[in-house]
């Protein structure tokens, strides 16, 4: 089953580009990641959570970080680990030098869906870290160097209240705020801002008005980022029946939508 009904924007570029397969790249902790990315099988190289890469793209530190992606058991069962499907990617980027190339990360939202609050922000440091080496990697990287776009973002919010900052699905306000940053050549100046749509609960995408008037307005000094700017978020540590041993089976699985 593919997410995508229409070309993605990974299928355009490859097109509009005139890419090899392998010049246009998804690597992910998530199938659903895959199963986004383009609007059919093969569209270009595409690496489900647990899968392995074709030989002649792959090499012999992808192949054991593969592996232990294959038998590291995770919190939620469909996802891997983003240690490793990081750097997975980077290798990747190492050896086939793609043009463009998507890394989709998971374990922040799994963390939140066990309400590890405490583990979101451990691992959003450490992301941080991947984020860090990732830029270093392409600043000391030909063709790279110089004459390329980082975006980080994200493809859903969350809840904002103690009763649901957890979870994210239609109907749950807060779900649909998403943040995204861009670093590279021709993008320096813009600065910071931010869009804060007038919402009302039982809104759904298409209905919002932000996507009619889009409103923006600058963000206050010393400001938290977006990940971190959640107040009603800093929840206490869960219980301990919340936590791994209650098993990945009776948490929910990660929404493939937000309104
Ligand atoms: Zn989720």
């Amino acid at each position: 089953m593919r997410y995508a009904e229409n070309r993605t924007v990974l299928e355009y570029a490859r097109e509009k580009l005139d890419l090899g397969y392998a010049e246009v790249a998804q690597i992910g902790s998530w199938d659903g990641f895959k199963y986004a990315a383009a609007s059919r099988d093969g569209a270009f190289l595409m690496n489900g959570g647990r899968e392995a890469l074709p030989a002649e793209l792959s090499t012999p530190d992808i192949d054991r970080y593969v592996d232990l992606r294959r038998v590291i058991q995770q919190l939620l069962e469909e996802s891997s680990n983003d240690v490793l499907s990081f750097r997975i990617a980077k290798e990747y980027l190492l050896k086939n030098k793609p043009r463009l190339l998507w890394i989709g990360l998971g374990q922040s939202d799994d963390w939140a869906h066990a309400r590890r609050y405490d583990l979101v922000l451990d691992y959003l440091h450490y992301a941080d870290t991947m984020l860090a080496d990732l830029w270093n990697t392409l600043q000391a990287t030909e063709p790279y160097r110089g004459r390329t776009t980082l975006i980080v973002t994200t493809d859903h919010g969350r809840g904002r209240t103690p009763a649901d900052w957890a979870e994210h699905d239609y109907g749950i306000q807060g779900c649909q705020d998403i943040f995204i940053a861009v670093i590279g050549p021709g993008h320096a100046g813009h600065g910071r801002g931010a869009e804060r749509p007038r919402s009302a609960p039982g809104r759904r995408r298409g209905d919002h008005p932000a996507a009619a008037r889009p409103r923006l307005a600058p963000v206050p000094p010393g400001r938290a980022s977006a990940a971190t700017a959640r107040p009603d978020c800093a929840l206490k540590r869960a219980p301990a029946t919340s936590s791994r041993a209650s098993g990945a089976r009776a948490r929910p699985r990660r929404a493939a939508a937000c309104p």
